[in-house]
């Protein structure tokens, strides 16, 4: 089976772990974190180009520590797209925020900026784009309407380590921009997570939230909780942030070859590639397409033939059961489009040329055999 997605992990993340083991230096509760977790903040705000990057231990933590800094209420209104994994809401709700949900553009499955204007109430405090499958949201209008309206960007860059806007790295644009280091993420730290921001006040606070509201130890100033990133996971972040470069080089190789794959055929079978802009570049964190019509039985031929083609995301988090009594009169018609249509399919650092041969062309006997039948 070819999976959708796979860590790259080699030798010089076992020495950095190894070393970890041997100093027994597991985790710091110091306000700057251990020595692993400095040097990844260092590699990561360089890379970023961005004056402080905070980690912590998860995404999920990124967002949730990012809605505290921003100084989110009790019932403040989160504007934010359904279609997204359900982090992006469970933290708005955790922060005690409420979901409100933007449809999305069927060209690129980013927020719908027309959308999101309508949406926007009296109550709106804060917008969440997610740069889904690492495409970049249209950041800069998003920004402008957000200004205009006193809201915080906060971007869920958890899928978007490298995919840029304009040459600027996408999680630079808001407020404060949110990254995820889960195993699936195009750099890993097994779990893990890290919050960009320029704002030193806000980076001051990030601190102290991910660490029980402390500065000095005991003298708890605001909300925080345990949100430190450990230096076993530091340790793997750090390496792999030296090795970015060469995962995203490759995740481009392949995603390139498999379009030229499938271009050929894409009218005859009506798939939609996905395609980068002159100011929107890609990390290719998933390939995703979009079929007219079969979506479910060309994905389950694609597993059948070892090839682990898969949906991101259905339901939207707007239909799963904790959310839709609220949002049930919600209508998503591009999110709800979506759901129903896109598939996946793997061009991590792992897959091959031959693989990608063998993807196109299981995707094209899959739907060769789909018209027959
Ligand atoms: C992965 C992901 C998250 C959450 O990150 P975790 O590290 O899994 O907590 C949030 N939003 C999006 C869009 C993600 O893909």
């Amino acid at each position: 089976m070819i999976p959708i997605n796979k860590p790259w992990i080699g030798e010089e993340e076992e020495r950095e772990v190894t070393s970890v083991l041997e100093e027994t230096a597991l985790t710091s509760a110091a306000r700057d974190g251990g020595k692993r977790v400095r040097d990844f903040e260092s590699l990561m705000k360089s890379y970023l180009k961005i004056r402080h990057v905070v980690s912590v231990n998860s995404g999920t933590a990124a967002l949730y520590a990012a809605l505290l800094a921003a100084g989110i209420k009790q019932g403040d209104e989160v504007l934010l797209p359904s279609f997204t994994f359900v982090a992006t809401a469970n933290a708005v709700v955790a922060a005690g925020g409420k979901p409100m949900f933007v449809d999305i553009k069927k060209d690129d499955y980013t927020m719908d900026v027309s959308d999101l204007k309508a949406k926007i109430t009296k109550k709106s405090r804060i917008v969440i784009p997610v740069h889904l499958y690492g495409h970049p949201s249209d950041i800069h209008e998003i920004r402008e309407l957000a200004e205009k309206h006193s809201l915080d960007v906060i971007e869920d860059a958890c899928q978007s380590l490298g995919s840029s806007y304009k040459k600027k790295q996408t999680g630079t644009f808001g407020t404060l921009g949110c990254f995820s280091m889960y195993a699936s993420k195009v750099l890993t730290a097994g779990e893990g997570g890290a919050i960009a921001t320029d704002s030193n006040e806000l980076a001051d606070k990030l601190k102290m939230i991910r660490n029980h509201g402390m500065v000095e130890g005991n003298d708890t100033r605001m909300l925080g909780l345990n949100l430190r990133l450990p230096e076993l996971s530091a340790a793997i972040a750090k390496v792999q942030m030296q090795k970015l470069d060469k995962m995203l080089e490759i995740r481009r190789r392949n995603a390139e070859l498999l379009s030229k794959r499938l271009l050929a055929s894409s009218k005859k079978y009506e798939v939609k590639i996905p395609e980068e802009t002159a100011d929107k570049k890609f990390n290719w964190y998933l390939y995703t397409v979009a079929f007219q019509d079969e979506r479910d039985s060309i994905k389950n031929h694609l597993v059948q033939n070892n090839v682990g083609a898969t949906v991101y995301y259905s339901p939207p988090v707007h239909k799963m059961p904790f959310y839709a009594h609220a949002a049930s009169e919600t209508k998503l018609p591009a999110t709800e489009w979506c759901a129903g249509h896109v598939l996946s399919l793997p061009v991590h650092p792992h897959v091959t040329e031959a693989d990608v041969d063998r993807i196109a062309n299981s995707l094209k006997s899959t739907i060769e055999k789909q018209n027959v039948s």
